[in-house]
């Protein structure tokens, strides 16, 4: 088909490279020609992204982090339905929009082309997620339930999502990049307080004042994004990238790691596959499928090498 589409599907089971660790989306193709030629394909996959947020619930995370009551019943409430429709204006309002000079070619961006990127697809879905027309729609309840997704993508851009680096080290894969790039850009050019760190009992958290001026904040970000991907400016590019996305600050990435650790989270998360056994009646015919989730990690790991190893232990 011609155009933008976006599917949601269930993965039964998780294979090759998407195994145990997986994405929870799929977007293609790549090759920006074939988009703007036959258009992309968005597909969310679901219950993954389901098993998350459960095996996220209760953890302490929201209450170590989150600044106060209010705003971590919103992100209870709200934050797995705006995680989702941020994914799915990410992918189709986002990658799948956006045009270029001629001449201008996404590859004139070079090492940081992925991460300004991302950064335009994650505005983008910044951007609309706070559009009335997704309460009209029946897809965001009131027109407040974007604010549990306007906190979380702040706290984890500007804070949360330093638990994945080691101290001392540099920011370096695109997708953090770019989260830390927008929250970092709009914290630093809020000058009416729109958002701020603020110390309660020696522990540093995310406020945000106002959410509308925020909103304005991603916009003119996603301007000067879009404007620097559409005239293939690679030195604007770098410099918004270098300035904004790499760089971490030292003592509150020490305190955030110190706090989390004490919540004793993994930082990354993986999967157990469902054993699938075949029914079948007297004359061999299949009949039905029972699932069972009794198998423990390890013990799939080894039956796998055990059973389906194309390679000899020993050479
Ligand atoms: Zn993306």
């Amino acid at each position: 088909m011609k155009g933008v589409s976006a599917k949601v599907i269930t993965a039964a089971i998780l294979g090759g490279d998407c195994y145990p660790a997986t994405p929870i989306g799929i977007n293609l193709p790549n090759a920006n020609w074939i988009r703007k030629e036959y258009g992309s394909k968005s597909v969310s996959i679901d219950n993954l992204s389901h098993a998350y947020d459960e095996a996220a619930k209760g953890n302490g995370f929201a209450e170590e982090f989150i600044i106060d009551e209010e705003t971590r019943r919103r992100a209870e409430q709200y934050g797995t339905l705006c995680n989702d429709l941020h994914t799915d204006l990410h992918e189709c309002a986002g990658h799948g929009s956006g045009k270029l000079l001629p001449g201008v070619s996404k590859d004139d961006l070079k090492e940081h082309g992925s991460c300004i990127e991302e950064a335009r697809a994650d505005l983008f879905g910044l951007y609309y997620l706070a559009d009335p027309k997704l309460v009209e729609l029946g897809l965001l309840p009131d027109n407040d339930a974007y604010k549990a997704g306007y906190y979380q993508q702040m706290m984890n851009g500007l804070m949360t999502q330093l638990v994945r680096i080691e101290p001392g080290k540099d920011i370096e894969e695109a997708h953090m990049r770019d989260r830390q790039l927008i929250a970092n850009w709009v914290y630093q050019h809020a000058e009416n307080q729109e958002v701020e760190i603020v110390e309660r009992n020696g522990k540093h958290y995310l406020q945000i004042n106002d959410y509308e001026g925020l909103r304005r904040l991603f916009g003119e970000l996603l301007r000067e994004i879009q404007r620097i991907t559409s005239e293939g400016d690679y030195a604007a590019a770098k410099q918004m990238v270098e300035t904004y996305g790499v760089k971490v600050n030292p003592e509150l990435h020490q305190e955030i790691l110190a706090r989390y650790k004490k919540l004793n989270l993994a930082p990354y998360k993986g999967f157990v596959n469902p054993v699938y056994t075949l029914v079948t009646d007297e004359n061999g015919t299949v009949t039905d499928v029972t699932i069972d989730y009794s198998e423990g990690y390890i013990e799939q790991h080894l039956r796998y090498s055990r059973n389906y190893s194309f390679l000899p232990d020993i050479n």
